[in-house]
């Protein structure tokens, strides 16, 4: 990346749009109001943005079912039977797989149930699972039933590794640490790929490879890393991983999830799973007969046929993401994120009011910024969404900011920062 020399001016920032070669695609999406006045909204790491095109893709599928109803399945080159394919390209690009390594299904909360089926399998001996502290609550009520459903209890089987004292994000060497230590007994490292509290991105090539040599599983909760972060799901041997479709990935509120499974377990028919028709041998389908035999590769993981109006509004977005091409974007975002956090460094100043717990080097984050406010807390925050920011508070006393690089701009940053600075100064 090249060195800028960032400039807290709005003549600064409207270079840099001027330079961008994604600007364009802010046209693409639809900003929210605030009082009748558009939005600056850093809030993609909860719920994306609408593309334009959304409506039509969907009216498309509309307009099928309208036309052809049950023959929509089988009817063209949009035949629902086989619409699983079509994310695939985009899906694997983004987390780094083979096409046949990601499928798009169900919600992310129940595919992590369903995967860990198939890969959290303990013994008496070997029964525990590392998660980093203060996990999503989702992934930690799905840790604690698992273990329970297995019958073990949660204080003994879930491990989590915490930060050091006075520090916020985990160090590599601590997790890698915790994992040798209870290599004896260890089933499964099961966490996020990028935590969604601190904005943390996780090595997860190195806590994969550590898992392995502990003779358990890696899996990664992908909810904030998907469509945010470069990975490469195949290449580091994740065993396995999931995502949601609704913050980065711009797909809709709950929309479809994506699932993750490594090559290796293609052609794997012992590994247990809960079954459903959709991931039964294509060919066979139809025959209406007992006995599972799974799809190849993570098709096989597939339970019910294909949700076509989610799936519809989750490609809007995909073919975006593959228009823009994952490698620019990330350029990008490494330089808008990096622009936010000069200008909220350039406010704080010497009275220290914020303090940003998101890891400065660019390749341990993504494009969320998380703020300590150590004076003025939700009276600031309320004033900035007074001024149509839109960002996000975590109690006690934590703002979350997302500038996303698909359609937010230099200038975004730049005029949020001129309301924080009064915000500021109103209440701190
Ligand atoms: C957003 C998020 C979820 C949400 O789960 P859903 O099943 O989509 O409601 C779960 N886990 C993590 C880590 C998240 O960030």
């Amino acid at each position: 990346m090249e060195t800028i020399i960032y400039e807290f001016s709005e003549t600064f920032a409207q270079s840099m749009d001027a330079q961008d070669p994604l600007a364009g695609y802010r046209k693409e999406f639809l900003f929210p109001k605030v009082d009748g006045q558009e939005a600056i909204y850093f809030c993609g790491n909860s719920l994306g943005l609408q593309p334009k095109s959304a409506q039509a893709y969907i009216q498309k599928e509309l307009d099928n079912w309208a036309n052809l109803a049950v023959d929509g399945h089988f009817h063209g080159e949009d035949a629902w039977y086989h619409v699983r394919k079509k994310s695939k390209p985009a899906l694997a690009t983004i987390v780094g797989a083979h096409e046949h390594e990601v499928v798009a299904m169900n919600n992310l909360s129940s595919n992590l149930h369903f995967l860990m089926v198939s890969f959290y399998r303990p013994s008496p001996k070997k029964f525990k699972i590392i998660t980093e502290a203060g996990a999503f609550p989702s992934d930690m009520y799905m840790l604690e039933t698992q273990v329970k459903f297995h019958g073990f209890d949660p204080k003994e089987a879930i491990v989590e590794v915490s930060p050091r004292e006075n520090e916020h994000i985990l160090r590599t060497e601590d997790i890698l640490q915790v994992i040798k230590k209870h290599e004896g007994e260890l089933a499964l490292v099961m966490m996020a790929g990028l935590q969604y509290y601190t904005g943390q991105v996780f090595d997860m090539q190195a806590i994969t490879k550590a898992a392995h040599h502990a003779g358990a599983i890696a899996g990664f909760d992908l909810a904030h890393a998907a469509g945010n972060v470069p990975l490469r799901l195949h290449d580091w041997d994740v065993d396995f991983a999931t995502w949601c479709s609704y913050k980065y990935l711009n797909s809709g509120p709950g929309n479809i999830s994506g699932i993750f499974v490594h090559e290796r377990y293609a052609e794997d028919r012992d590994l247990p799973r809960f079954a459903g028709w959709w991931g039964h041998d294509e060919g066979e389908r139809f025959k209406m007969e007992k006995g599972f035999v799974p799809m190849y590769g993570a098709d096989g993981w597939q339970l019910a046929n294909s949700n076509v109006l989610a799936l519809a509004a989750h490609q809007a977005s995909l073919d975006i993401f593959e228009k823009a091409g994952i490698n620019d974007l990330r350029k990008k975002s490494e330089l808008l994120t990096g622009y936010l956090e000069f200008l909220i460094r350039q406010i704080s100043g010497e009275s220290g009011v914020l303090e940003i717990i998101t890891p400065e080097n660019p390749k341990e984050r993504g494009c969320q910024l998380s703020l300590l406010i150590h004076k003025g807390g939700k009276d600031v925050f309320d004033e900035f969404y007074k001024h149509a920011v839109v960002g996000d508070w975590r109690h006690p006393n934590v703002i979350r900011l997302a500038p996303t690089p698909l359609y937010n701009s230099f200038l975004d940053v730049y005029r949020f920062a001129r309301i924080l600075e009064q915000s500021l100064n109103k209440f701190a």
